[in-house]
């Protein structure tokens, strides 16, 4: 990256730090503060794109990425990629593991419904050396929608597939039906229909030592969830996967950003790969991974490209119902890169969290910076 394009870059990260208390690391520009204007040009980061870019550069060793949750992915999809795998089927192996555990409440089965009680899935694949993706959305009743994903891309000429058109897809190709709703998920939803209005007919159970009183607690959190998975091959091959039960609760039918290619999950062979998890609904207006991979193209390391694209978001986000009281998103995303040279990062809207990377022999988590640091 240039020094014009960096001091930019910077330049726009710092007004957000003095909008809203960022990461210190990032402070390192005296830009001006004072409050975004909602819709005014004034908050936005000017073009950070720089004159020269990284394109092109193969990695000399396999790299795996993936979201917090998916270090048991990393570490099977390298050890496909060690033995020649080649990267799709790695990170969707790797996903597998995730995608078919009961325990795990945010991806496939053991999922956490929408509102009506019914798991519904959503996920998408892409091929680097192809530039070819497939996608799902709405799926019920297959644990690994991330494998249906792949056979959009491979055998419709489609992109993406929802709903009971889907499940009749994966049904064509042989897929096992089950209910996703396992017990646990299941009394989870319950305890949410029971308790998220106090003007129906739903009552929670009574409580010990209070009379027998129901408890009107509105105290269960949507909660979002998802496992992002990219890898790049020793030759500079790169390939991504995104799977998701999506945000809990949903309106039956909501997709959000893991199955949409360039939301969710975006891969370009000559630059880099970069998926999200967080708030569906924020990365899909600001087309989120596209914007990292973008940025990647024009210079940024992939930790600078996703801050870059947190900040795009912070920025975009001019709903007071979706703002704290200094006019921060109020909600969480957190964008993961890998480029086509090896070098990953990842970043977040709010500081915390760590996404799981094995490169150079160790298969580990690794901080992720945020844009801003809770007060
Ligand atoms: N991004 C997912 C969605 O909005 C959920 C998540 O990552 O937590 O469906």
């Amino acid at each position: 990256m240039s020094d014009y394009s960096r001091r930019q870059f910077l330049g726009a990260a710092a007004t957000a730090a003095v909008a809203g208390g960022v990461t210190p690391a990032l402070a390192v520009q005296g830009a001006p503060g004072g409050t975004r204007v909602p819709g005014s040009a004034a908050g936005m980061a000017p073009s950070p794109f720089a004159q020269e870019s990284a394109v092109g550069v193969a990695a000399s060793r396999p790299v795996v990425i993936a979201s917090g949750n998916g270090l048991r992915a990393t570490e099977k999809a390298m050890a496909m990629l060690v033995e020649g795998a080649d990267p799709l089927t790695a990170v969707i192996a790797g996903v597998n593991i995730v995608e078919e555990d009961p325990k795990d409440n945010s991806v496939g089965y053991g999922g956490i419904p929408n509102e009506d009680g019914v798991v519904e899935l959503d996920s998408c694949v892409m091929y680097g050396p192809t530039h070819q993706a497939g996608a799902v959305a709405a799926l019920r009743n297959i644990k690994t929608p991330s494998r249906v994903a792949r056979l959009v891309m491979e055998r419709t000429d489609h992109v993406l597939l929802v709903g009971e058109g889907a499940l009749r897809f994966a049904r064509a190709h042989g897929f096992e039906e089950v209910n996703l709703l396992t017990d646990e998920a299941r009394e989870i939803w319950l305890r949410w229909k029971e308790r998220h209005s106090d003007d129906d007919d739903w009552l929670s159970p009574p409580e010990q030592g209070n009379g027998g009183a129901q408890s009107k607690a509105r105290d269960i959190l949507r909660t979002y969830g998802t496992i992002n998975c990219c890898a790049v091959t020793a030759g500079g091959d790169l390939a991504g996967v995104t799977t998701t039960s999506g945000l809990s609760y949903k309106i039956p039918g909501r997709v959000g950003d893991s199955p949409i290619i360039g939301a969710g999950l975006y891969v370009e062979n000559e630059v880099g790969a970069a998926g999200s998890t967080g708030r569906g609904e924020a990365v899909i207006q600001i087309c989120g991974s596209h914007t990292v991979v973008e940025a990647m193209r024009h210079g940024m390391s992939p930790q600078e490209a996703c801050l870059h694209a947190c900040k795009r978001i912070a920025d975009c986000t001019r709903v007071d119902r979706l703002r704290d009281a200094k006019g921060r998103p109020n909600f969480d995303v957190k964008f993961y890169a890998v480029a086509r040279d090896g070098r990953h990062g990842a970043a977040s809207i709010w500081s915390g969290g760590h996404y799981a990377v094995f490169a150079d022999g160790r298969n580990r988590h690794e901080p992720i910076v945020g844009l801003y640091e809770h007060d």
